[in-house]
């Protein structure tokens, strides 16, 4: 139905006609997109069986991708372009007055994760199914994504976010697959047949409901799976309020990271956690035993990778149905599991390393508890033969201490690899974080740099770039992104550079039209589009570009003569709602925003954008309308950043620490086609381990610093009051723990350097090529392959 136009229109009118019980010319946009939704579903559908099919017939290993969050965006275009029917459904539909980009643009994102680390399972299942590897995600289908941001005044507003209000044309309900989870309830432990049983009881039962959404490779017939769980009631229970039940069961799929910050909250939360996880093992052990019967060679052929620690609970309820369910002894069991699971680490912030109360851990899941102890116990024995005596050291490693369960210690004991996201992360994990543990297990760490699907990120997002690229060297880079280094021997060609020009132009007019639609702002479209664009967080340093700007703008309104090439600034971002600090930080980007925007003296050289609901939908309009990229985070913070990649990938010119895969950017373009400033990440880390720095000495003695830091509390933002003053605190009372003022004076220089590059257009020009040239070693699909080879053994 896609091969041929005319057929193509005769099924899309039918299937209106069909679908909705109205004529064609009665049907609106969400009509027609979800007709062609259904259409696609349809036409994939043989695929998808096929698929599975074959990985079944060919007793093909398969890896599960455990996520909390799966940060997809929208599907539709991605889809037709990877199924390589995107010309026939646009010419068809224009032929019935439809613009296919219309109807692209009603889809509402699937917007199920906060930032990099949702995305880049996004990425991953795009880079799988694109290779034909046998590899599915496992999420959860949270009623309501991370929350739409509005911007109030300035401030931040969260409201909740809806993407399935007119449903999702993409998934599959899947009542007969669905599972029982248990939580609460007792343990009771009694002899048969001469060994330990455990019996589980009293248990309230949830049923986790799967809805299965295809994953379509590019240019191949391969269709992988992204099954996510809903929680549903299961058997009413007797002791309980029926409407108390129903509600706290449907709670757990109801949001994306629920407030935690107390006991409720937190206990929610672990629920979720769990309830991925049990359903995930539960669903794969079934398929598992359909197939094999026992369990004795699962790790033959199952892997499950667990993206951060957030699915870690895989290893104690892979070792639950070996040991209860089986009936395995526990060495057979531990062999099982720990040759089955394997982990990624996400960030060394230790805030962000999560730990369980055993108060809230033990009730909620008593027979996970005592398995977790059991691995705790043995665990530590080993230490203590390998260090005898050595106390601190055991307790440091214990996975249980202090009334505190440590997710990534269980994840380290109970997988067969470790890996970080870029080589510094994995470095400061090996020699830092987790030195104890690369002692003891130093054959499981492992680096996987991130990377981004080329495919949304540069084919789709940018196919002005696309073509150009393709007319030079070829489509081979499609299919082997590496091959984009072929465009390095047109840096310097100045037929290519003025088609570069011309289309880096078109995709900043259409951001600016996109930005005046939104804001009202008009920007100047050829002054320099510098972003940041990411979650808010103080270790991003949003902040230092914030402060940056407003000196900038003291320097013209204090000096006429102050030459400076006409820059946007823009900015997108969320912080999350309890983070007060990071919101302030909007504000203050909102506020500088105002006071600029309406300078006539500034006369337009200088302009700050924020655009609000930052999310995969408009990061796909921002990137290919970048000419700065600002990935500013204080070194040592930033485990691998991924928005890095995808405006390299763009042609967007690098500002930016050595810090995470900046450091890996650079080896490859060099520091002739980079900006990189501030302190590496040795410097901060010596810095931590001797108290700090003297923040104030900076302020004291830097000016620009004096000035723009004085701003935050001296009336210069009316209508903020002392809403900044805990940012002025940040920086000099409590001694500026993420080195802004100290990275200060170097990022001004870079910044200056930055402008006075880009007036030598062709310099500016062959360094946007060369970093586009570079860009294919940020892949996913090297990452993919990197991942299949050396931990999954998936083919
Ligand atoms: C890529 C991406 C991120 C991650 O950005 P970083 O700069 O690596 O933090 C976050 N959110 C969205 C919507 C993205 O597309």
């Amino acid at each position: 139905m896609f091969t041929d136009k005319e057929e193509f229109k005769q099924t899309f009118l039918k299937r209106l006609e069909m679908m909705y019980g109205k004529r064609f010319w009665e049907s609106t946009v969400l009509d027609q997109y979800n007709t062609l939704g259904h259409m696609i579903r349809e036409y994939i559908s043989k695929h998808w069986i096929q698929t599975n099919e074959r990985y079944r017939a060919e007793h093909k290993k398969q890896v599960y991708y455990l996520s909390i969050e799966f940060l997809l965006g929208r599907l539709l275009g991605s889809n037709l372009m990877n199924l390589g029917i995107r010309d026939v459904v646009e010419q068809g539909l224009k032929e019935l007055g439809i613009e296919l980009a219309h109807i692209e643009e009603v889809e509402i994102d699937a917007g199920l994760g906060n930032g990099g680390l949702g995305r880049l399972a996004a990425c991953f299942l795009d880079s799988l199914a694109s290779l034909d590897l046998p590899g599915h995600g496992q999420g959860i289908r949270y009623k309501h994504g991370l929350f739409d941001q509005k911007i109030v005044n300035g401030y931040q507003v969260e409201l909740p976010e809806q993407w399935l209000r007119h449903g999702n044309v993409w998934e599959v309900k899947k009542e007969d697959l669905a599972v029982e989870v248990n939580f609460w309830g007792k343990v009771e432990c009694y002899e048969q047949d001469g060994r330990l049983t455990f019996r589980h009881y009293d248990v309230e039962k949830v049923m986790a409901v799967p809805y299965d959404m295809p994953v379509i490779g590019y240019d191949t017939t391969t269709v992988n799976t992204l099954r996510l769980w809903s929680a549903e009631p299961a058997k009413f229970p007797l002791h309980k309020h029926v409407m108390q039940y129903k509600r706290e069961t449907e709670a757990i799929s109801e949001f994306l990271y629920p407030d935690d910050t107390n006991d409720e909250g937190k206990i929610l939360r672990l629920k979720q956690q769990y309830f991925l996880v049990a359903a995930s093992i539960g669903s794969i052990v079934r398929d598992y035993r359909q197939r094999y019967g026992h369990l004795q060679h699962f790790h033959r052929h199952v892997a499950i990778h667990v993206n951060d620690t957030h699915p870690v609970l895989a290893i104690p309820e892979l070792m639950r149905i070996l040991l209860d369910e089986e009936g395995m002894g526990w060495d057979e069991a531990w062999h099982i599991t720990t040759n089955t699971i394997s982990y990624t680490n996400h960030t060394t912030l230790s805030e962000a390393l999560e730990k369980w109360p055993i108060y809230i851990f033990q009730p909620l899941l008593p027979r996970i508890y005592m398995i977790v102890q059991e691995i705790n116990e043995r665990f530590c024995r080993d230490l203590w033969n390998r260090y005898p005596g050595d106390w601190k050291r055991i307790e440091e490693m214990a996975i249980i201490a202090h009334g505190l369960v440590k997710m990534a210690h269980l994840a380290i004991v109970g997988s067969y690899s470790v890996n970080g996201v870029a080589k510094i992360h994995s470095e400061i994990l090996k020699h830092r974080e987790m030195k104890l543990f690369y002692e003891y297990f130093p054959e499981k760490f492992n680096n996987k740099t991130n990377g981004i699907t080329h495919r949304r990120w540069l084919l789709k997002a940018n196919p002005e770039l696309s073509s150009l690229i393709t007319e030079a060297i070829g489509t081979e880079w499609i299919k082997q992104p590496e091959q984009l280094i072929q465009l390095k021997k047109y840096a310097t060609d100045h037929a290519f550079q003025e088609q570069l020009e011309k289309v880096k132009h078109h995709h900043k007019q259409q951001l600016a039209t996109y930005i005046y639609e939104k804001t009202g702002v008009a920007v100047d479209e050829s002054s320099i589009f510098d972003v940041q664009v990411k979650r808010l967080h103080a270790y991003k340093r949003q902040l230092l570009n914030v402060l940056h700007i407003m000196h900038l703008y003291n320097r013209l309104k204090e000096d006429e003569h102050f030459d400076m090439y006409p820059r946007t600034f823009i900015f997108g971002a969320k912080a999350s709602p309890g983070y007060h600090y990071a919101k302030r930080i909007i504000k203050l980007i909102n506020s500088v925003a105002q006071k600029v925007n309406s300078d006539e003296q500034i006369n337009g050289r200088l302009k700050v954008i924020f655009l609000e609901n930052y999310r995969v939908s408009l990061a796909e309009k921002i990137f290919p309308a970048a000419d700065v990229s600002e990935q500013i985070s204080t070194a040592s913070k930033e485990a691998s950043g991924t928005g890095n990649m995808k405006f390299m990938m763009n042609g967007a010119i690098t500002i930016g620490t050595l810090d995470g895969a900046n450091i890996e950017i650079l080896e490859r373009v060099g520091h002739d086609n980079m900006f990189i400033f501030g302190l590496t990440a040795e410097e901060v880390l010596h810095y931590y381990a001797n108290g700090g720095y003297h923040s104030y000495e900076y302020y004291h003695h830097d000016q620009r610093i004096h000035q723009v830091v004085n701003q935050l509390v001296n009336g210069f933002f009316p209508d903020a009051y002392d809403h900044f003053e805990p940012i002025y605190d940040s920086l000099l009372a409590h001694n500026d723990q993420y080195f802004v003022l100290r990275d200060f004076a170097s990022y001004a220089d870079a910044q200056q350097q930055v402008g006075a590059t880009y007036k030598n257009r062709q310099k500016w020009l062959e360094m946007s090529i060369v970093n586009i040239a570079c860009s294919g070693y940020f892949s996913s699909d090297r990452t993919i392959e990197e991942y299949a080879q050396d931990i999954w053994n998936i083919h």
